[in-house]
């Protein structure tokens, strides 16, 4: 048997479908030129078609055929030798596959290989989010901003080739530069991005992440259920309605709190969240009339708090909330935690109030996001926006 080799594109579902697909479809070509055997696939353990959810595009490769086939009998690659995180907000976690709860991102990358994360922010910053690990490992951060593509257009800012670029760099026995180049040049039949690539291979570079360092937060644990505990026949359970909501600080006890299902939380589908000024709301309800996944929470004194373990950060509630400032998205960077922001108001209104205006300040530029909900025109807009940060970076 040969060697078999393994890449895996972490990715935003729909947005950067296309995206995903042409790196992993790159990588197989470009290790054509080299005389090896691969495949690119796709993979989704949710909805393929939900906006911004967590998913994965493979590319497998190997020395000779019979070794190809061995590895295409698994429906997924079990260990990687490189993992890519096309948005770093995914650097939280992954949860598409909800029946195992939420994994860390290199959750599948061998031991002392490489992750490489697309991003704006530098090695600790993304720790504070990227879980510790038992094993070391090299972390790769190529400078750019999110490219959100996949479902209307393909927006083509060479991040691909860059990718591809950086993971010749990362793991050169998968697929060396040379190989890449010609890839570039004779199917994608274009000079730029060949140098793209080249300057992406030439700028890569990773540091070491030692065993331990990183998020300590402690991963949810969800017990799968047995067959033999499952109820006979074929019925789906009803949900409970639900009742008000305690503030464990101020004890008030009132408003109203769906229950919600303890085995799936949607914050590693966000990109950005809700942060709401619970002084200036005026109670309209219309974030709670129009949230599609019913994540806000009314509290005691009818203003609406958004459950961050719900949100799938659309960017509805902002869009339709009248008062101005009153509901703004941030870039899920900003955050390290999913607790109440009505507590947290209810506590300290001032501290409440100035950690607001930081945090909305601190999130420019990145918190602009063509997530796709805001307003027609905006993604145009933001290419030329998108295109001066990225000459900064
Ligand atoms: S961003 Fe707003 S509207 Fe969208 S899921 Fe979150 S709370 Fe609901
Ligand atoms: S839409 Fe705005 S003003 Fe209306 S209830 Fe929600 S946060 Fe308050």
């Amino acid at each position: 048997m040969g060697k078999l080799l393994a890449v895996e594109v972490i990715y935003r579902g729909v947005f950067q479908k296309t995206l995903a697909k042409n790196i992993t479809r790159g990588v197989v070509l470009a290790a054509h030129n080299e005389g090896k055997l691969g495949l690119s696939f796709g993979r989704y353990g949710d909805a393929p078609e939900r906006n911004g959810i967590p998913a994965k595009s493979f590319a497998i490769v190997a020395d000779d055929e019979q070794t190809l086939e061995a590895g295409m009998a698994q429906y997924e690659p079990k260990q990687v030798d490189v993992t890519v995180v096309l948005d770093d907000t995914l650097s939280k976690g992954t949860e598409s596959w909800a029946w195992y709860g939420l994994q860390p991102v290199h959750h599948a990358l061998k031991p002392g290989h490489t992750l490489i994360v697309l991003s704006l922010q530098d090695a600790p910053a993304l720790l504070k989010s990227i879980h510790r690990r038992e094993t070391p490992y090299k972390l790769g951060i190529l400078k750019g901003v999110t490219n959100f593509s996949g479902m209307w257009v393909y927006k083509d800012d060479h991040t691909d080739v860059r990718v591809l670029g950086a993971i010749a760099k990362a793991l050169p026995e998968l697929v060396g530069l040379k190989a890449v180049e010609q890839f570039i040049a004779e199917k994608l039949k274009n000079e730029l991005k060949v140098t793209s690539a080249v300057l992406a291979f030439d700028r890569f570079k990773t540091v070491e992440v030692k065993a331990g360092e990183g998020n300590p937060e402690d991963l949810p644990k969800f017990e799968l259920l047995k067959w033999e505990d499952m109820r006979q026949g074929v019925s789906i359970k009803g949900q409970p309605q639900g009742g008000p909501y305690k503030n464990d600080v101020t004890r008030e006890v009132g408003g109203f709190r769906p229950v919600r299902n303890e085995l799936f939380k949607k914050y590693s589908t966000r990109t950005q969240r809700p942060v709401v000024n619970f002084k200036t709301c005026t109670k309209c309800t219309l974030c709670w009339l129009n949230c599609p996944d019913a994540s806000f929470d009314v509290t005691p004194e009818g203003t609406y708090d958004a459950n961050l373990e719900a949100c799938c950060g659309c960017g509805i509630c902002e869009d339709v909330c009248p008062v101005k400032d009153c509901i703004t998205m941030v870039n899920e960077s900003e955050f390290h935690d999913n607790k109440s922001q009505w507590e947290a108001f209810k506590k300290n209104q001032d501290a409440y109030l100035k950690w607001l205006e930081k945090t909305i300040k601190e999130a420019e530029p990145e918190e602009k996001r063509a997530h796709g909900f805001r307003y027609r025109g905006q993604y145009k807009e933001q290419v030329t926006e998108a295109l001066e940060v990225a000459h900064k970076a």
